[in-house]
């Protein structure tokens, strides 16, 4: 690779973001004529993650599913149930699959390469970007950067950011005790010292699970202390022969921060560095394949990349859930439970896909405990709808 190669696009980090915005484009005919590179440090065609997400019947990702459940468990001091999630499916893929998938598809196009560097900086010129790599530079029309950079976060005053933080262990046991029927979505049964503090299992056979041991609060724990817990918690349901065959750890932003102002006429922050997390859940894959294809019907507008945008009225809801459990973070417990005990399943799910109607927005904010809590946070956050 030379520095005179010039580009129409680059993405600057290929996970799951680039990966699949360069998946719609490959799919799109409108770009075949257009010269495409991904460049990522890392060679993204092994499992580094478990992405989990619900979905109302068939998908597009089914044929590369490793597990998917109908039913969850929701579970506090106040509330335990098995709930039946009826049309709707919580699946569960591998990244390794997803990221060979995609890469098989790209392979196969001329108009698509990768290059394997440490992207350096970015050069945002007149009429045209540079990507300072460590070993070339690489000039382009346009960027679709992915990295995401936590000391944007570490400078904002005014949005508040919690993180979900995990570390999950993927054991096997001698004798069968788990169900693979129901994924245990949020155990809040664990000691909650003052934060929200939850367990979350995926059974995949009668003795496997990934146990994950998780938190959305504002500092991290050191790595023993999430073990801790979950060797504790594997004692309680009474297992004492096991084996941990792989592990994982994540820190997900929960952030309404306005990501976007980094955006410029020609380089667009895609992925958890574009904020397309979901603040209040944390959940981002099924908001990347979904904003993925709206960003690439953008891109055939040729238009300021600033005119993207991904903030609709759920915005503002999101806000002023992170505001709660950002000013009392030992709310969440209560939170969750009178969210999960007193409305269905469907309506929870398509209000966090965004897909719910005005109506059904209002029942649930409605009977979403404490409330004054909420009527706090939605007065203190009125100047930060307008930012
Ligand atoms: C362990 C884990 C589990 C998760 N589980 C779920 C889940 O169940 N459901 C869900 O919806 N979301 C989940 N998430 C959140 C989210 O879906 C993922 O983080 C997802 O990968 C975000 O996609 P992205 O493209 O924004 O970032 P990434 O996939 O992290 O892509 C960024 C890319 O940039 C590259 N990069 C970074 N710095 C450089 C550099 N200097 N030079 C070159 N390349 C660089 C990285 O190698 C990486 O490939 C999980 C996250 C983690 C970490």
């Amino acid at each position: 690779m030379t520095s005179n190669l010039f580009y129409d696009f680059v993405f600057v980090g290929s996970g799951a973001a680039g990966l699949l915005c360069a998946y719609r484009m490959s799919q799109d005919p409108y770009f075949d004529q257009k010269r495409i590179l991904l460049i990522d440090k890392d060679v993204k065609n092994t499992h580094d993650r478990t992405w989990c997400f619900w979905e109302n019947g068939r998908g597009e990702w089914d044929q590369i599913l490793s597990m998917q459940w109908k039913n969850i468990i929701f579970k506090s001091d106040s509330f335990h149930k098995t709930i039946a999630l009826e049309n709707y499916s919580y699946k569960m893929i591998r990244s390794g699959d997803f990221y060979r998938s995609i890469l098989k598809v790209l392979e196969s196009k001329k108009n698509f390469e990768f290059l394997n560097d440490d992207i350096i900086a970015l050069h945002d010129e007149k009429n045209q970007l540079k990507v300072e790599c460590k070993n070339t530079t690489i000039t382009c029309s346009k960027v679709l950067n992915s990295i995401f950079d936590p000391n944007v976060l570490a400078q904002n005053h005014s949005f508040p950011y919690l993180k979900q933080h995990f570390i999950g262990w993927f054991i096997e046991t001698e004798e069968d005790v788990f169900n693979p029927e129901g994924a245990t979505f949020m155990d809040f049964t664990v000691e909650q010292k003052g934060n929200t503090r939850f367990m979350y299992i995926l059974p995949f056979s009668k003795n496997k699970a990934l146990i994950e041991y998780t938190l959305f609060s504002a500092d991290l724990l050191q790595d023993e202390f999430y073990e801790i817990e979950i060797t504790e918690y594997i004692k309680q349901l009474g297992i004492t022969q096991y084996k941990i065959t792989e592990k994982e750890q994540g820190n997900i932003p929960m952030t309404c921060y306005p990501f976007e102002k980094y955006n410029s006429k020609n380089i667009i922050h895609i992925g958890s560095a574009g904020g397309w997390t979901k603040p209040s859940t944390g959940f981002t894959f099924k908001r990347i394949t979904e904003y993925s294809q709206n960003l690439v019907d953008f891109l055939k507008l040729n238009d300021d990349l600033r005119l993207f945008s991904v903030r609709s009225r759920h915005w503002y809801y999101d806000l002023i859930f992170i505001d709660v459990l950002w000013r009392d973070n030992s709310k969440g417990s209560e939170v969750f439970s009178s969210i999960f005990r007193k409305n269905k399943i469907q309506d929870v799910l398509s209000f966090l896909d965004e897909k719910s109607n005005f109506w059904t927005e209002l029942k649930i904010m409605y009977r979403t405990s404490p409330r004054w809590l909420f009527t706090k946070s939605a007065l203190n956050n009125i100047k930060n709808f307008f930012n």
